[in-house]
């Protein structure tokens, strides 16, 4: 196996594993007290069968996997991803539970999956494909049980075909099953752009933390979909500069500055930001090791692994997708001093918006834009300073490790109490 095939395959569920019996050692626990925690509750395996514009049939397989409940109903996302597999999928509702717990949210950890290339459907394919997904799963969600959300290739559109499939079929008015979903459907405004504003406001606090401030700082973003693109604009707004951004196809890099408005509009003319007039093409590779203050990657799992952390070069890094760093490279970086934010609270702005759309949606109110923004930066504030007196209180350990620590204790203390481990 090549070393490129090793990381392709490497299986993010091992990596997540590795990641929390690391924790277990720290907190004392027992190898079947780690297996209670990192086994999921359930996993729900279903197909997902459409009629094809030209009446193909066409069938894919997705998932939804509910890791753990301790803390209150499910919540995470559903990603449409040509890649998706079950491990995955159960490991990233393994990471959406210490998420929720991390930034005391009342919520378990859950998380969907279709194993779709969406940019092979039509609009009509896709939608179809999304109500048959809530067929097949309708049973196992609502708003006291999982409450599913957008994540990679998702969006409020779908959450809206969601809401809708899930009323007719179910019989219940009840838009709080949902998250991420349009304003006109009782979602927030600020839930679109909620976790690239996280993103960037976290990497602020860790910028004045270990690099004397964000201002003029270079910021190396990998991924221009949702997350990557708010975040670019959010990066510009609290002084700092993007030199180089990718997404699936490539990057381009240009230390004397990206114009991001410019990159969002040929983005959204050509479909990819290598198109960009100005700078230098490089590959997603390249990009991971450029030269630059702050690198966020912001795309897929694991493209930070033991063959390219030793050439990293950015000072620190701001986990925005789920995932990004496999365990070795946790600890390469660790080793040259990089901080690595973790993704638990780096990208926790998307679930924090989540909650203030539940609960308004609960209570039957809507918050205005300003007030969600101020309740979502401050609970990611809390969780920030939690993480960091953490870290200073375990000594020589990361920042993964202090924000891991603080939130597998609180699921712990929950199944304790409940009699479970
Ligand atoms: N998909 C996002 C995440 O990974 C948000 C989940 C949610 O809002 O429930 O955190």
């Amino acid at each position: 196996m090549t070393s490129v095939e090793e990381v392709l395959t490497s299986n993010l569920y091992t990596q997540q594993t590795k990641k929390l019996y690391k924790i277990g050692e720290i907190l004392g626990l027992h190898e079947d007290q780690l297996a209670a925690l990192s086994t999921p509750e359930r996993v729900i395996q279903v197909k997902v069968q459409i009629r094809g514009d030209g009446g193909v049939i066409k069938t894919f397989t997705g998932w939804r996997s509910q890791h753990n409940s301790a803390l209150g109903p499910y919540k995470g996302g559903v990603r449409y991803h040509p890649n998706v597999t079950q491990d995955e999928v159960i490991a990233l509702s393994m990471i959406m539970t210490w998420k929720n717990s991390l930034l005391q949210l009342p919520y378990g950890g859950g998380k969907g999956g279709i194993r779709v290339d969406p940019k092979a459907l039509s609009r009509e394919e896709l939608e179809q494909l999304s109500r048959n997904f809530i067929d097949a799963i309708y049973k196992y969600i609502g708003s006291n049980i999982d409450i599913p959300a957008p994540d990679v290739n998702t969006d409020s559109q779908i959450m809206s075909w969601f809401l809708d499939e899930y009323t007719k079929i179910s019989g219940k008015i009840d838009p709080a099953t949902f998250t991420g979903k349009p304003v006109e459907l009782g979602g927030l405004a600020v839930r679109e752009y909620s976790t690239g504003l996280g993103v960037t406001h976290t990497a602020k606090l860790a910028a004045d933390k270990f690099l004397g401030g964000i201002e003029g700082r270079r910021v190396i973003i990998q991924g221009f979909g949702n997350l990557g693109s708010y975040a670019a604009k959010f990066f510009v707004e609290n002084g700092a500069e993007v030199i180089g951004v990718s997404d699936s196809k490539g990057g381009v890099i240009d230390p004397k500055g990206l114009d991001v408005k410019k990159l969002e509009e040929v983005k959204k003319a050509t479909g990819s930001v290598i198109n960009y007039p100005e700078g230098k093409k490089v590959s997603n590779d390249e990009l991971l090791i450029s030269d630059c203050d702050i690198l966020v990657p912001a795309a897929l799992e694991n493209v930070i692994h033991k063959y390219n952390a030793p050439k990293v070069k950015a000072k620190l890094i701001v986990e925005g997708a789920n995932g990004p760093l496999t365990a070795d490279a946790d600890s390469m970086l660790k080793e040259r001093n990089i901080p690595v934010v973790p993704d638990i609270l780096a990208n926790s702005g998307g679930v924090v918006g989540s909650y203030v759309e539940w609960a308004n949606n609960r209570m039957g109110e809507i918050i205005g834009e300003e007030e969600a923004k101020k309740l979502i930066l401050n609970r990611m504030e809390m969780a920030f300073n939690a993480v960091y007196n953490k870290y200073n209180s375990l000594g020589d350990q990361d920042l993964r490790t202090a924000a891991m620590v603080v939130a597998v204790e609180r699921v712990v203390r929950a199944m304790k109490i409940r009699g479970l481990i």
